[in-house]
């Protein structure tokens, strides 16, 4: 069996992998490399033909989640190719498609959602030529995330995809398959010695601002897709009795995962004696939706009643409110009123939103950050490796490859370069 890595040995974001036979070849997501918008044209385009390039005779690609460095290059690949991805990961692709599409989604057509045996815990493998795929659920800030165990020639592969340990669902590492030949492992946060916060510890963070800051009316900048995060929110908005605003976009993802997550809350389903959710209507994202979502969710959209504006400048410390800085429009209605901004997403994302930081400055609003990484931390990577105990180490979704030497004495490590084949 040989293993590429065609993006990823040297660089966080634009993961593809290759695993090939004499018989057959698949590959491990197919990601847009994270400063691509930044890149000139003539780069962006000798990207996307690499992916074609990549993608050339394989027989099926498998998505580990929704995060555009992962699935991002998928437009650009033949149309007759098999995808394959959790039923989140097709959700929320589908989503990111209505809602940001370029309109050259007809790779969605070709997805094929994994299913999962009977009792709901394992996948079932899938079975392509001489090779054997089982997904495996992990816990990553995408919801549904998924690593992939690839058997072939009497030998098996372990790809985390992205993972970490102190998310809600982090002890599902324990049931990665262990002792497997190979284990491609990421990691994203090895510039840093930091351990992460868990989630459960950003629900207190949550309900003590919004007891700090009673009066005040909290807008939190949290991205729409981060389900596990929304879910940390809303449980402290419960606790606190606080409302917590949600836009259409935001309402749509949360019906899309409900429908098939019952545990997932969602304005258009709440849950009995839960009296938390108020909807915000983004005529815009209505329409949108409108053109290219699921008429049936639309509906129940166009139905559902909206939050009382006035009230929120009356009663600011009621409120918590999801926003992202393409909202600032809305903000600046209320101006006047006594806010706090919690950043609940990568600071660096911050720099890039200049006019949004600058507003928060001159209103002299408090922003206080609370946030954890999607990624796990060094202690938590060698949690992950002491249980899988594989035989070779090979890094991805890193910047330091040369760290795994110092974190995994012990180990036999290898660190290729992008597009050096490795045989198994
Ligand atoms: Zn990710």
């Amino acid at each position: 069996m040989t293993i590429t890595i065609h993006r990823g040995t040297h660089e966080i974001g634009g993961s593809c992998v290759e695993i090939r036979t004499p018989q057959a070849k698949i590959l491990l997501d197919l990601g847009l490399p994270l400063d691509f918008d930044s890149r000139s044209q003539e780069q962006q385009e000798q990207i996307r033909r690499e992916a074609l390039e990549w993608a050339q005779e394989a027989d099926a690609i498998f998505i580990s989640h929704y995060h555009a460095d992962h699935h991002g290059l998928l437009p650009d690949t033949h149309r007759d190719v098999a995808i394959y991805a959790t039923a989140g990961t097709a959700a929320m692709m589908h989503v990111t498609e209505v809602i940001h599409g370029r309109g050259d989604a007809d790779y969605l057509h070709h997805i094929n959602v994994l299913s999962k045996e009977a009792d709901d815990r394992k996948f079932e493998p899938i079975i392509v030529d001489d090779i054997r795929i089982t997904p495996y659920t992990v816990d990553h800030a995408a919801y549904d995330a998924c690593a992939f165990l690839i058997e072939a020639e009497g030998r098996r592969i372990l790809y985390s995809g992205d993972i970490r340990r102190h998310g809600v669902k982090g002890f599902l590492y324990h049931n990665l398959p262990r002792k497997v030949d190979c284990l491609l492992l990421e990691g994203t946060n090895l510039a840093t010695e930091k351990e992460c916060m868990s989630e459960a510890e950003i629900c207190e963070r949550f309900k003590e601002q919004f007891r700090t800051d009673a009066d005040k009316l909290h807008y939190i900048w949290c991205s729409g897709q981060n389900i596990d995060r929304i879910v940390q929110i809303y449980k402290a908005a419960l606790v606190c009795s606080r409302k917590l605003i949600v836009d259409t976009y935001v309402a749509y993802v949360l019906e899309a995962v409900h429908r098939f997550k019952s545990s997932i809350p969602s304005p258009l389903s709440p849950f009995e004696g839960h009296d938390v959710f108020r909807y915000f209507c983004l005529p815009a994202q209505l329409k949108r939706l409108e053109e290219a979502g699921d008429p049936e969710i639309v509906e129940r959209l166009k139905a559902l009643s909206t939050v009382d504006t006035k009230d929120i400048g009356r009663n600011p410390g009621k409120y918590a409110w999801l926003i992202r800085p393409s909202m600032l429009y809305y903000m600046q209605k209320y101006s006047h009123t006594p806010s706090v901004v919690v950043t609940s997403i990568w600071e660096g994302y911050e720099k890039d939103e200049p006019e949004f930081m600058d507003w928060i400055r001159e209103r002299g609003f408090t922003n206080p950050h609370i946030h954890t990484s999607g990624h796990a931390d060094a202690k938590s990577l060698q949690s992950i490796v002491r249980h899988v105990d594989p035989g070779l180490l090979i890094p991805i979704h890193t910047a330091v490859p040369e760290r795994f030497a110092t974190l995994f004495p012990d180990r036999t490590i290898r660190c290729p370069q992008d597009n050096e084949p490795i045989e198994l």
